[in-house]
């Protein structure tokens, strides 16, 4: 049993022993294998596979046992990257286990936390989550939704956009400018609510969820819908993008291989000019260049996942995520692309899915945090060069 002291309160995380997490591995694949027919894109598809995940427990890994929960972050992450392997990522896990859970458990009350963590195991409660502005896009200090206090709550207006499942979720996690500091807080919203007008976001990217813009027309909160410090939720977002970056590179990690294995098999088998096309070393060597940065990747995840974890150093954290997050969105990608050239003609057909994964990586470089925002931070962290954002 570990104890993690990064939260204001201790919390406990059983580890799960060898067996368990065989077990586990080979269980989050078995999930993912069923849906790799499926297209991203499809609702319906995405909508029962997190049934399965769910009843199958995964979402309560890396919660504290306290809480319902079993394993930790990095236990997360590999069922992350072993459901998208097996062919179907699940989307959810990311705002919901790792970003609510880790928000709510660093930065939550305690009334909050028995409230909400343990529905977010058992798949009952959905998090979205509301953080880009059409007038602000990355530079989320440019912000104009403000949550002004009124006598025993909160009253939020503004405009947010691309926020993904508000219509298939139970609470939002919205980011507002605290009107008397001018700083970040974070505040819980349940869904539906009648004072958010929505509006709908055409995306043509393969994503298991709907888009919408999304309008706070004076909503009013009570005070307990506040997450941590009013105007003091930076270091609260921070928390909640790191596991956020780390599970988007776990399943591009997982997708990646997905790809390169539909591609060896067909490499294999697939004879043009009297041999296997797999035989030529112009089409080993992407594949295997490929497989190399998928590896590399999920090396630079662990050591992500350890910096979060350990909560010592949150600049070094929000380093290690950012690496592994542009690492991994690369390697996926690149494995996509070698995948897709290896099929020839193929590649394009919905038979092989792999334009619909290729789609979905490609948006992982832009999403959830830009590859350039993400290298803006590495530059600034890693290398001590000025801040230019
Ligand atoms: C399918 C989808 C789902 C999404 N879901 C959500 C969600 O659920 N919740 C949410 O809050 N948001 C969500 N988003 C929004 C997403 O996080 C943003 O699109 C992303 O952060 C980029 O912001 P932007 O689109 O405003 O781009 P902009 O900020 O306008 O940037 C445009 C381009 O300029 C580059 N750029 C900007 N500034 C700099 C700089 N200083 N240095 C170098 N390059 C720079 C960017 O990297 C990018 O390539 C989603 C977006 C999509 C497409």
């Amino acid at each position: 049993m570990t104890t993690v002291h990064a939260s204001p309160v201790e919390s406990t995380y059983e580890p799960i022993g060898p067996d368990e997490r065989a077990a586990l591995t080979e269980l989050a694949f078995g999930i993912g294998r069923r849906y790799e027919t499926r297209g991203f894109g499809d609702l319906d598809a995405a909508r029962d596979h997190w049934r399965e995940v769910t009843e199958a427990g995964l979402a309560a890994i890396s919660l504290p046992t306290e809480y319902g929960g079993a394993g930790t972050m990095s236990d997360l992450l590999l069922v992350a990257e072993r459901l998208a392997a097996g062919g179907y990522p699940a989307g959810k896990l990311t705002i919901s286990s790792a970003m609510g859970g880790a928000v709510l458990l660093r930065h939550g009350s305690e009334e909050q936390r028995r409230r909400w963590v343990p529905a977010i195991g058992d798949g009952s409660l959905r998090f979205c989550f509301a953080l880009t502005e059409p007038g602000a896009g990355s530079n989320a200090a440019r912000m104009t939704t403000t949550a002004t206090k009124t006598d025993g709550g909160w009253r939020i207006s503004g405009e947010k956009t691309y926020i993904s499942a508000v219509d298939d979720s139970d609470m939002m996690l919205v980011v507002a400018k605290d009107a008397a500091s001018g700083g970040f807080s974070l505040f819980s919203l349940p869904l539906p609510c009648d004072r958010l007008q929505l509006q709908p976001v055409k995306v043509l990217a393969p994503v298991p969820e709907r888009q919408w813009t999304v309008y706070f027309d004076d909503v009013e909160l009570p005070d307990d819908a506040l997450v941590g410090e009013a105007g003091g939720g930076g270091r609260a977002l921070f928390d909640g993008l790191n596991p956020e970056r780390l599970i988007v590179a776990a399943q591009a990690v997982g997708i990646g291989r997905w790809c390169l294995e539909k591609a060896a098999a067909y490499a294999g088998q697939r004879v043009v000019f009297d041999v296997p096309i797999g035989q030529h070393q112009a089409v080993q060597h992407p594949l295997a260049e490929a497989l190399i940065d998928l590896e590399a990747a999920w090396a630079m995840i662990e050591r992500g996942a350890a910096a979060y974890e350990s909560g010592d150093d949150p600049r070094a954290a929000g380093l290690a995520c950012n690496m592994a997050k542009v690492k991994a969105c690369d390697a996926g990608l690149k494995a996509a692309d070698a995948a897709l050239q290896t099929f020839g003609g193929s590649g394009f057909t919905s038979e092989s899915m792999l334009f619909d994964r290729f789609g979905y990586l490609r948006l992982l470089k832009s999403t959830p945090v830009s590859r350039e925002l993400a290298l803006n931070q590495v530059a600034v962290s890693g290398l001590g060069l000025p801040r230019s954002y």
